[in-house]
């Protein structure tokens, strides 16, 4: 089932990671499933004690557990399952990659936006949207 809602909405997820983006699909999840549950375990512990922290970004992920790309969509969807986080979109002009707006829903994403940064037009929705994961408290 998973596999069929991939291959209609192809751009899936994906990771604003450093500079580049990297596109993530489910059907490549072959994950060290143990050393996700290590890192969920670890990140549950630091939000108990970490009020400040509002999100946990892939880069995060990335530079403090050196996870994979697939480790890191296994930790989230772990986190979401276990009702710690929910998910955000931000959208990023494919221009100057400024931020131009964070959003629950993707659906709420403008399908077409124009960047107050630098100009850019035609900012396509799903070229342009990144997902990551906000603290519930
Ligand atoms: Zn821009």
């Amino acid at each position: 089932m998973l596999e069929n809602v991939v291959k209609q909405n192809k751009p899936l997820i994906k990771l604003y990671t450093q500079k580049k983006r990297s596109e993530i699909s489910p059907m490549n999840y072959k994950v060290q499933e143990s050393k996700a549950l290590e890192v969920v375990e670890s990140l549950k512990g630091n939000l108990n004690k970490n009020t400040i922290m509002q999100f946990i970004s892939p880069r995060y992920l990335m530079r403090n557990f050196g996870l994979s790309k697939e480790e890191i969509v296994s930790v989230y969807t772990k986190m979401q399952e276990e009702g710690l986080v929910k998910p955000r979109y931000t959208l990023r002009c494919s221009g100057c990659a400024r931020v131009l707006g964070r959003y629950e829903v993707l659906n709420q994403v403008p399908e077409r936006e124009k960047c107050i940064y630098c100009g850019e037009e035609d900012i396509e929705r799903l070229e342009n949207v990144y997902i990551n994961f906000e603290i519930k408290k």
